[in-house]
């Protein structure tokens, strides 16, 4: 078998097989390596019930291919994780995409040998190949974050994570279930277990503003509809900050009046997923009155849905601004509380203190249960490259090197590192339509290296710093700021705090790429 490959990819999720393709096209040898036994990244390991992406169906599309955009119909507005990973096999099959992936092989380091250009990549299994260039398509929120509680290896029923389902699925059918956490996954699995079990007990420590995703079937018609326009789906995806169709109102709400204001806020909130604020005044989505004036109304809406106002009160959130941490759109997860067989545990005012083996014990009670499940979140992006002993010149750690927060030039880059490129670091928005053009940029910049004859390219010290103060001095002004989460590394504990998300919109990025090329990689140094 070959060993020496142009490109080693990490990875084989949605954004691995379009790199894989891509760089096949371009007529180089490449290796994806995945340690999942099928492709699909996130859409194979997060089978629980109710997942699914809040991204409309249309915008999660690959457009590099007019005979597969004509051929693949998305049967809902936010599709299901089945059919999206349905969606990813079709790709990988009908590009034959599968004769370079290796499945079930964990990449445990990669060594850059400074001697030959070249990254030594070992694998689980004692093997190494080697790469020229390396990618880490290794997804932003890909490595589990399970808490270390005290006797979970007690427990005697079954427990689980949400980004490790199990393939076979967990039985939850009359069971006594606990699920801790309530970010955008716990708020998806609630409404669709709940009335399935035999009891449900949500153990909280921050409440959540959860919008209505307001989900629904593709008809016929519609798909045919959704085909004929996918050029204009796209160019309003690439002119959107986020890569979403939603465009903002560039008025200051404040410019309002207050009812004026609310007749908005009610009108787009009728709209399907992040249309209620991405659809809003743009100020919403910033610090200041518009925003606590928005989380007021969402408060309001999330008390109006509960029937037992000690339990709305509950899930009221009142620490943190809308819109600062990860917005959960849901189907039916407010209405969940109001069944019998669910109860919602406060665990920040007596947070959980062990598991014994029949049950999960916070400091004020006992909870016997069945299964546990763990929607505790990731180690966003930097956690999926610290599980790989990544060493660049002079046997530099890149863990050591990100400990205090990516170090990179734009989150493609990090100097020390030479040919390796950082997808997962540099993304974390509408995944496709912002990943596509970003792997094109690198597969044109490799391109470029070998018509030109460089053996290598690595950021200039001041690109990096330069770009390290942006990202830092941007942090300051947005909401992400004002509370902890996965967005700033807030939500592991003893996780440097940085911002992990790219600071400015996402046609800034393209064009200061853009920019880049055109200069002949100013701000890289090519050897
Ligand atoms: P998350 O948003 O990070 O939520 C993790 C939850 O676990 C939080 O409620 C957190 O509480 C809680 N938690 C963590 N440690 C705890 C502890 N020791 N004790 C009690 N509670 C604890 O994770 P997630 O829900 O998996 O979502 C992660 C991201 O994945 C989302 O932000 C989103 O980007 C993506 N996602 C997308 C979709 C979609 O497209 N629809 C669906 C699911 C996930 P605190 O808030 O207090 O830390």
């Amino acid at each position: 078998m070959q060993d020496h490959f142009d490109v080693v990819i990490i990875g084989a999720g949605v954004t691995g097989l379009y790199t894989l393709h891509q760089l096949r096209q371009r007529g180089l040898s490449v290796r994806v390596i995945d340690e999942a036994p099928a492709v699909g990244g996130t859409w194979y390991w997060c089978r629980y019930p109710g997942c699914r992406f809040d991204s409309e169906s249309p915008t999660y599309s690959y457009s590099f291919s007019e005979e597969l955009l004509r051929e693949w119909d998305w049967t809902e507005q936010y599709s299901p994780q089945e059919h999206t990973e349905r969606y990813l096999n079709l790709v990988a099959d009908r590009y034959d995409l599968r004769r370079d992936i290796e499945l079930s092989r964990r990449v445990v380091s990669t060594v850059w040998d400074a001697a030959d250009h070249r990254w030594h990549v070992r694998t689980d299994d004692g093997r190494e190949r080697t790469g020229r260039f390396l990618i880490t398509a290794v997804g932003a929120l890909s490595a589990c974050y399970v808490p270390p509680f005290e006797g979970l290896d007690s427990f005697t029923g079954q427990w689980c994570h949400t980004g490790r389902w199990p393939q076979q699925g967990l039985d939850v059918d009359g069971k006594r279930v606990g699920i801790v956490g309530t970010g955008a996954t716990a708020v998806q699995i609630v409404p669709v277990i709940a009335p399935k079990v035999a009891h449900l007990t949500v153990f909280q420590r921050t409440p959540n503003y959860c919008v209505p995703l307001r989900n629904g079937p593709i008809s016929d018609e519609q798909m045919a509809q959704i085909k004929a326009s996918y050029s204009d789906i796209f160019r309003i995806c690439s002119e959107t900050p986020h890569g979403f169709l939603h465009q903002a109102d560039a008025r200051s709400a404040m410019s309002l009046s207050r009812e004026e204001r609310l007749v908005f806020f009610e009108k787009t909130w009728l709209l399907p997923g992040f249309a209620k604020f991405l659809a809003n005044f743009q100020d919403v989505m910033l610090p200041g009155p518009a925003n606590d004036e928005y989380s007021d109304f969402v408060r309001a809406k999330i008390r109006a849905r509960v029937h037992d106002p000690e339990v709305a009160e509950k899930l009221i959130p009142r620490d943190h601004p809308f819109g600062s941490k990860r917005v959960p759109c849901e189907s039916g997860y407010y209405d969940a509380f109001n069944r019998d067989n669910v109860m919602l545990v406060d665990v920040k005012s007596s947070p959980i203190e062990h598991i014994t083996p029949t049950g999960l014990h916070t400091t004020q009670a006992g909870y016997p249960l069945d299964v546990i499940i763990f929607a505790t979140g990731y180690d966003a992006v930097t956690g999926a490259l610290n599980q790989i002993d990544i060493r660049g010149e002079n046997g530099i750690s890149l863990q050591e090197k990100f400990r205090n927060g990516p170090r990179t030039f734009m989150g493609l880059q990090s100097r020390g590192f030479p040919n390796l490129f950082t997808v997962n670091v540099a993304g974390a928005r509408n995944t496709v339509r912002v990943m596509e053009p970003l792997v094109d940029w690198i597969t044109d910049c490799i391109a470029y290296l070998r018509t030109q004859g460089f053996n290598q390219i690595s950021p200039t010290q001041e690109s990096e710093d330069a770009w390290t103060a942006h990202v830092i001095a941007a942090t300051d002004g947005m909401l992400r700021s004002k509370t902890n989460s996965w967005y700033v590394g807030g939500n592991i504990p003893g996780k440097a705090r940085f911002l992990l998300t790219t600071p400015d919109p996402a046609p800034t990025g393209r064009a200061q790429r853009a920019a880049i090329t055109a200069s002949g990689y100013k701000g890289f140094e090519l050897s």
